[in-house]
């Protein structure tokens, strides 16, 4: 399940740095899905190195795409473990079991 930030987000920017994948973005800012990853080569379908529209202006906030609530680099979800205000939590709308986060952290990193 990918993890995702609450409108009580505070900016304080300490979650962003702790990803192992790069799915957390500042409010206003653009998104790849090569950034932080091995995506840099584009095929028939699907360019990485695109940039994507942000999500929110005013607050943080994670790519779900990119989210493997850190499995594969850790035991915990970094950005729950740091936020100061406990406004990072699993999104029960992307529910994804562990198996479907591993694949998707090898296909993030493969390279
Ligand atoms: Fe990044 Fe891990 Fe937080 Fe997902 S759970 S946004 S992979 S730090
Ligand atoms: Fe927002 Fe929490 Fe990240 Fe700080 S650590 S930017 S409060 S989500």
């Amino acid at each position: 399940m990918s993890i995702k930030i609450t409108e009580k987000c505070i900016n304080c920017g300490a979650c962003e740095p702790e990803c192992p994948n790069n799915a957390i973005y500042e409010g206003g800012k653009k998104w790849r899905m090569s950034d932080g990853t091995s995506l840099k080569k584009k095929n028939n379908s699907f360019d990485p190195t695109l940039f994507n529209e942000s999500k929110k202006n005013n607050i943080y906030f994670i790519i779900s795409e990119k989210c493997t609530e850190c499995v594969g680099f850790y035991d915990k979800p970094q950005c729950i473990e740091i936020c100061p205000v406990n406004c990072c939590i699993a999104d029960p709308h992307k529910y994804e079991t562990r198996e479907d986060l591993l694949k998707k952290k090898f296909f993030l990193h493969s390279e």
